[in-house]
């Protein structure tokens, strides 16, 4: 019999450890360490996942064992108790995660258990270590990490397990065992059980028939105007597959099939180019991953250092005016304010309100990345590290220090109409386009006579971003 640790595969399709012949026994940990890292949106998802993998293993005859405590202890444990001959997981790629393993591994060796670990990569399309430059090391730049990936071939997704492959752990555990470690046949833990609130936001649906809805409708209808759409954030034209992939509620084999679907029945060449514009993203998903899995302090550490220190700020009241989307700029506020309300941003008002705190304010991007952390369902190390210091010109690839985002020309450009700024800011909901366009550079009497409830701008951006320009210019001078 082989113990499969579930951690962020939470699916019994395209889960390629779940498709050997021994036996399955599957296990998800609830790791208190682990746990420190998370915040309501994302365990709010993570449970509804669990009690959907539940499910499925169910309708196999078999069962999702629950255990609380740290893996390095329950493990060894559980695979002497049901004397399993083979421990498999998938990857992951942060140091937090590595560490664990390292630890799993050397528990399992240690506690004369007679047991192979078997790690998988069921988590990307392609792994760290088969995508090198030629002197082995990550890609740094996206377009040549790029072109590697697009044309390398891509492994099909795995079958489910059936009936008969899955056991149920009350045929293989004794009681006391059971009642001691597993939580099994019981609800759930809560989210207060777990040290958590309620979340603020109405998280979207977690489990795998959520993801396969939302990616056959994309599949259909939304990838081939995805290429022209996605920018514009009212158009919602995204997968919104974010946290369906975070926690492997869908694989990732699973949605590039889908393209290749697209791709065929794709009508002419425009739609066929809206295909590659989402595997793209797809891309960007892998090359965050691989440059975490090289360099696990891109979490806390600058990618790329400048000689000198950024000089960045401490302004606590400004930093709360855009965690309350209360800036007075609106595709800002309007992006803080679905975060609040969604738990997810569309990635251009992530990239506008990102550049905003990270040049307008000057303010340290881990400010934003832990405040992201809290409040998004589909927070993932490698993707926030990745994002939010390109924003902050310290990452790879990032956005040049010298490219200050104009949160109002941004706005005006992605949301022409004002449609998304009025659906997330209702004191602008009966303000002319014009006026939200404008809104940053308008006199105080007229935006009393629009909006008197929206805040004025809290900073001239002309003048923040001379200031922003000037202190990434003394970080870059080594004296
Ligand atoms: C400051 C900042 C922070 C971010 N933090 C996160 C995060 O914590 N978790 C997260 O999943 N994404 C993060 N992103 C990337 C991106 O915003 C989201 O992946 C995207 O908005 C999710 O929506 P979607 O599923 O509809 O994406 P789609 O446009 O439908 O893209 C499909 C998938 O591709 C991947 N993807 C898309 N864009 C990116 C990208 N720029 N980088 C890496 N992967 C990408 C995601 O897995 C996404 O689900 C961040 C971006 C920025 C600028």
């Amino acid at each position: 019999m082989r113990l499969h640790w579930h951690r962020r595969d939470l699916r019994v399709t395209d889960n390629p450890p779940l498709a050997g012949d021994n036996r399955l026994l599957p296990v998800f940990v609830h790791d208190p360490e682990i746990l420190t890292y998370g915040a309501p949106p994302v365990v709010s998802f993570l449970l509804d996942a669990l009690d959907s993998l539940r499910e499925r293993y169910r309708e196999r005859g078999g069962e999702l064992l629950l255990a609380r405590g740290d893996p390095s202890a329950v493990l060894p444990e559980l695979a002497a108790a049901c004397d399993a001959d083979a421990v498999t997981w998938n990857r992951d790629y942060s140091g937090l995660a590595s560490e664990r393993d390292r630890a799993v591994v050397a528990a399992l060796s240690g506690a004369g258990v007679s047991v192979g670990v078997e790690r998988f990569g069921g988590t990307l399309l392609h792994e760290p270590e088969h995508i090198t430059t030629s002197d082995g090391n990550h890609y740094s730049v996206f377009s040549d990490f790029w072109r590697e990936w697009r044309d390398r071939e891509k492994a099909a997704p795995v079958a489910a397990p059936v009936r008969g492959d899955v056991v149920d752990p009350r045929d293989s555990l004794d009681e006391e065992w059971l009642g001691e470690v597993s939580e099994t046949a019981g609800p759930l833990p809560s989210l207060a059980e777990l040290g958590f609130d309620e979340p603020e936001a109405d998280v979207q649906p977690a489990g795998t028939d959520a993801a396969h809805d939302l990616l056959a409708d994309f599949r259909e209808d939304t990838i081939y105007r995805y290429g022209d759409d996605r920018e514009y954030p009212a158009r919602e034209s995204t997968s919104r597959l974010s946290p369906h992939l975070k926690f492997g509620t869908v694989g990732v084999r699973t949605v590039w099939n889908a393209t290749e679907d697209a791709a065929a029945a794709a009508s002419d060449e425009d739609a066929l180019e809206s295909v590659e514009v989402f595997r793209r993203q797809l891309a960007w998903r892998e090359f965050y991953a691989h440059i975490l899995d090289a360099r696990p302090d891109v979490v806390t550490e600058n990618y790329r250092e400048y000689p000198s220190e950024i000089q960045w700020r401490d302004d606590p009241e400004e930093l709360q005016a855009w965690k309350d989307g209360e800036t007075g700029y609106p595709l800002v506020d309007a992006g803080m304010r679905q975060l609040r309300a969604e738990a997810w941003v569309h990635n251009r008002v992530r990239m506008v309100a990102a550049s905003f705190l990270t040049k307008d304010l000057l303010i340290n991007w881990r400010e934003g990345y832990d405040w992201y952390r809290r409040k998004l369902v589909d927070h993932d190390t490698a993707h926030a590290a990745g994002g939010w210091q390109w924003a902050a010109s310290t990452g790879t690839n990032a956005q040049p220090y010298f490219r200050v985002f104009n949160p109002a020309t941004q706005c005006e450009k992605y949301d022409p109409d004002g449609e998304y700024v009025r659906e997330y800011v209702p004191e602008l909901r009966d303000a002319p386009t014009d006026a939200i366009h404008e809104w940053p550079t308008l006199d105080d009497e007229t935006r009393a006579a629009i909006a008197p409830d929206y805040p004025a701008p809290i900073v001239d951006h002309d003048e923040r971003r001379v200031r922003a320009i000037a202190a990434f210019e003394a970080a870059r001078s080594d004296d």
